[in-house]
């Protein structure tokens, strides 16, 4: 008999979710995490008092009741909402694009909801001409005329994207919400907010008791914990996992430079982009303001996009047809595993929000864990 019932592969939150389901359920499970520290991206460490978010910003929403009541069950949330500013050239935009936002690119034009409808439309009508957008500019302009794309739009998503923009595919924006309120709240989820303590302290409740390996790489010696258990549960990379047989699915990266500084308050909030193409980096993330921090220093981190290398993380999977066509043949070949049960975003090659992840991982571990019930 094998000593565990479940080997899982990472220990960010599709991992942690199961791994805390399954041991509930009664299962032996082992967490094998590849860096030296368990979480996966949302990963907080405690630097002067603050809750740093080592890889990236992470902003935790969801209409999902279900969902807010599991993450709630281990630790607290507080309010916090997303409201994050844009910086182009000096001048400062409240984003989403909101009667704020119409109020700043175009004064008394656009102050009240009508008038900012109509500017909209006017600087729309210039390119009405383009209905079948090829590249994000076209698409972009078709959307929002051409004060917001130049702003706020341009220099930000080629940054992101390291590209120009007629060279970035249209279907990366299919809409563009404008909002006719003064509100700033980025998202539309009923839940919202940043677990107090820590998205770290998340993950450890969710691991509590279970044996968790970090600084071990599972692909290094996987027939070894191939024995050790009756399944896995792989949320790591699905390319890597068959060696990368029909070749490298491709990923956006981000370097991350983190400072902490002498002043109780750099930015006034949390999330500020700057949104145009001579400033290198894409955001300037103050920390502290996640959690209302009061303490007497600050740490601020400047996100620079770049291309994914064997050096650096893979963050945003470039879900083109090259690589969704490359992804798809991965997918049959894992349908074929028997004993391996793949999920989360890098398994999966797919952006996920947290709760999108939470779900999969419940729905997933419910399933698995009903067909597995009577077995010993
Ligand atoms: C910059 C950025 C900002 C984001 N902001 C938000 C936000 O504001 N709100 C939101 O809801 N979502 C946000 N997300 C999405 C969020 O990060 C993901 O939904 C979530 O982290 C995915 O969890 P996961 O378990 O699938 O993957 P991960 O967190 O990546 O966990 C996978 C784990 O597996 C480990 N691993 C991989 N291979 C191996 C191996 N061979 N052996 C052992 N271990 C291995 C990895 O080290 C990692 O720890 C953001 C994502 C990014 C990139």
């Amino acid at each position: 008999m094998k000593p565990y019932d479940y080997i899982i592969v990472g220990s960010g939150l599709f991992g942690s979710v199961f791994a805390h389901e399954a041991t509930k359920a009664g299962k032996k499970c082992l967490v094998l995490e590849k860096r030296e520290h368990i979480g996966g991206n949302i990963y907080t460490e405690e630097i002067e008092g603050i809750q740093v978010h080592k890889y990236g910003a992470h902003i935790f929403h969801t209409n999902n009741k279900k969902v807010w009541n599991y993450v709630n069950s281990f630790v607290e949330f507080n309010h916090y909402k997303n409201s994050p500013i844009a910086n182009y050239k000096g001048k400062l935009f409240n984003l989403p694009f909101n009667m704020n936002t119409f109020y700043q690119l175009w004064g008394n034009e656009a102050d009240t909801p009508t008038k900012a409808l109509a500017k909209i439309n006017e600087q729309r009508k210039a390119y009405a001409h383009i209905t079948h957008p090829r590249n994000l500019e076209e698409q972009a302009l078709a959307l929002a005329g051409k004060d917001i794309y130049e702003k706020l739009i341009k220099g930000y998503t080629e940054k992101q994207w390291g590209r120009p923009a007629t060279q970035i595919p249209a279907f990366i924006i299919r809409r563009l919400p404008f909002r006719f309120t003064f509100d700033n709240n980025y998202f539309n989820d009923k839940y919202q907010g940043i677990p107090i303590g820590g998205y770290t302290k998340l993950i450890e409740l969710m691991l509590n008791d279970i044996p968790v390996i970090t600084s071990t790489d599972y692909l290094k010696n996987k027939e070894h914990w191939d024995s050790l258990a009756n399944k896995i549960i792989y949320t790591g990379k699905i390319d890597d996992f068959f060696n990368c047989h029909f070749g490298n699915l491709d990923y956006r990266s981000l370097r991350f430079e983190h400072e902490i500084l002498n002043l109780d308050n750099y930015q006034g909030n949390a999330v500020v982009n700057y949104t145009d193409a001579a400033t290198t980096f894409t955001r300037i993330i103050e920390h502290k303001h996640f959690e209302f921090g009061t303490q007497p220093k600050t740490i601020i981190t400047k996100e620079y996009p770049q291309e994914k290398s064997d050096e650096n993380e893979a963050y945003y999977p470039i879900n083109d047809a090259k690589n969704q066509e490359i992804y798809e043949k991965y997918k049959q070949l894992a349908s074929q595993q028997q004993h391996v049960i793949f999920g989360g975003r890098l398994a999966e090659y797919k952006y996920y929000d947290m709760h999108h992840v939470i779900e999969n991982a419940l729905n997933v571990a419910k399933k698995e864990l009903m067909e597995t019930k009577d077995e010993k």
